[in-house]
């Protein structure tokens, strides 16, 4: 039976979640890609009109399916109504309104006022389609995090070739149905699958590759790019680090901060990973986070499983691993504040806060993209900031404080993708802001502008005018005119032919 429009089921779905997934035919990804080349060409000559035609059809076939969605959810992440709602549809949606608004002055070519050597000539930047992109997508949010980029390609004039997780089986198999009915595969084909489907892809000479997942997978698809010298948009994940300094609003810090952690059950990319909290406020810290915790998803884990506000684990294997972390912690001496049931049979894991952690603890070293929060105290930020700058750089940092030299301090001498000060995770949802990580956590952005560029190719244009100023450098070249280069030179400062 369907959940009605605003519950969902707390049931973990039936299906063998860690089977192998069906491979895509690779006669049909073959044609795709030929049939989609000659659209992409086609597609150079694109209006901003027919980009949002498009992009409107997309929204039109989401909307349709919009109880479609609650279902799949329910069935591959026993996802509730209200965050596929605010995390999956309204991001997307919002992504649409953002770029049909804009799409017709981000199109407009960028004008560039001449640099003095280039008096004479008229320069502008022009956004054309990279021509035929892939998007391979993750299971964490596998509706946003497929069609959101799709909008972005749509925008810039580009076809798409789509590949989502096989890890969320039913909302992928949607996505498949949902772009077969909108889209001919000469414009937009989806295909479903795993490694085979996605490695089949990365063999293809796309001219642009958005990729969004792990690091280790990030690695791979950066080399496969580099054989045809491909583009690369790589979202990837690490561990987000979180502040929370002795001036914080504490209950204010322990809401949003488990807000952010425990949506969709901690499994999003830029969820706080751990949490340095100093020592001063700890305990006041701690008996907030308890509270919380209690009155959103109820004080023990038979309320926790029957809660209609706790995503499943997407998998037994995943929930495996969870408890694998968590119990390496404990073998080393963490111990559990609230929290610490993990059942791999039932996917489902407690909301889980743990201190004490030693060095060393693979829960330190891993991205944990689940239900677990480590508290570390500290007194003094030096060795904070110290820490996070001796990790691979995050694709988020979180400062909970309200003394402006500390969040200052903190946001200077450290690097990561975004950050929030005072709130997480919703610098994701900003559409005028780039998303994007740094080294480790992700090249280039996505989003809004931020996300029509990266599927955009910054073509440089220069038109001469009659001015035509050039011919001072035309050859035979005469004393006069070396002395005319020399004299522009000297005008601007700038080291000459004979000065160098
Ligand atoms: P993943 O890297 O395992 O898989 C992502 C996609 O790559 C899937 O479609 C998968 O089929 C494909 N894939 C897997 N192995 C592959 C291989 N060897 N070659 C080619 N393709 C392969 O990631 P995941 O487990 O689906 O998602 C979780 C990770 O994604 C976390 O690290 C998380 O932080 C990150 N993430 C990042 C963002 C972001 O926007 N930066 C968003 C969501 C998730």
């Amino acid at each position: 039976m369907s959940p009605s429009p605003l519950t969902h089921s707390t049931e973990a779905s039936p299906r063998p979640s860690d089977a192998p997934p069906d491979e895509a035919d690779p006669a049909a990804i073959a044609a795709a890609f030929e049939t989609q080349g000659r659209t992409a060409l086609l597609w150079r000559r694109s209006t901003a009109r027919d980009r949002i035609r498009r992009i409107r059809s997309l929204r039109s076939a989401l909307l349709a399916r919009r109880q479609d969605f609650y279902d799949a959810f329910a069935s591959d992440l026993a996802k509730p109504v209200a965050e596929v709602e605010a995390s999956e549809l309204l991001p997307v949606l919002d992504e649409i309104r953002h770029a049909i608004g804009n799409l017709r002055r981000w199109m407009r070519p960028l004008r560039i006022i001449p640099t003095p050597v280039m008096l004479g000539t008229v320069a502008r930047v022009q956004y054309q389609p990279r021509g035929r992109v892939l998007i391979i997508a993750p299971w964490n949010y596998p509706l946003n995090l497929c069609v959101g980029p799709l909008v972005s390609a749509l925008a810039a004039g580009n076809t798409a070739i789509l590949k989502p997780s096989e890890l969320t089986p039913a909302v992928s198999a949607l996505l498949a149905r949902l772009v077969g009915e909108t889209f001919p595969p000469s414009e937009v084909a989806l295909f479903e699958g795993g490694v085979d489907t996605a490695t089949r892809l990365l063999d293809l000479p796309f001219d642009h590759i958005f990729f969004t997942g792990s690091p280790a997978v990030g690695r791979r698809v950066m080399a496969a790019a580099s054989r045809h010298l491909a583009s690369v948009t790589l979202e990837l994940g690490g561990k987000s680090p979180t502040i929370v300094g002795q001036t914080a609003d504490l209950r204010a810090a322990a809401e949003t901060i488990l807000w952010g952690k425990f949506l969709n059950n901690g499994q999003t990319c830029v969820a706080p990973d751990h949490v340095y909290v100093h020592a001063s406020v700890r305990d006041a810290f701690v008996i907030h986070c308890r509270d919380v915790i209690a009155a959103r998803y109820g004080a023990g884990p038979d309320t926790q499983r029957r809660s209609g506000d706790l995503t499943r684990i997407v998998n037994p294997r995943h929930t495996a691993r969870i408890s694998e972390l968590l119990s390496d912690a404990l073998n080393r001496g963490a111990r559990i504040l609230p929290g610490g049931d993990v059942d791999a049979r039932d996917r489902f894991g407690a909301p889980t806060l743990l201190d004490r952690i030693a060095p060393g603890s693979r829960i330190m070293e891993e991205e944990i993209f689940g239900p677990l929060l480590p508290l570390l105290d500290f007194t003094d930020i030096d060795p904070v900031i110290a820490d996070i700058n001796a990790r691979p750089k995050p694709l988020a940092l979180y400062v909970f404080s309200r003394d402006r030299g500390e969040i200052g301090r903190i946001l200077e001498e450290t690097s990561s993708g975004g950050a929030c000060v005072n709130h997480c995770v919703m610098q994701f949802a900003h559409g005028g802001l780039p998303f994007g990580g740094v080294n480790n956590s992700g090249i280039g952005n996505a989003h809004g502008v931020f996300g029509f560029r990266a599927f955009s190719h910054e073509r440089a244009v220069l038109r001469a005018t009659p001015l035509r100023t050039v011919r001072m450098f035309f050859p035979p070249s005469r004393p006069s005119r070396t002395r005319l280069i020399r004299r522009v030179g000297d005008l601007l400062r700038l080291p000459t032919i004979g000065g160098w």
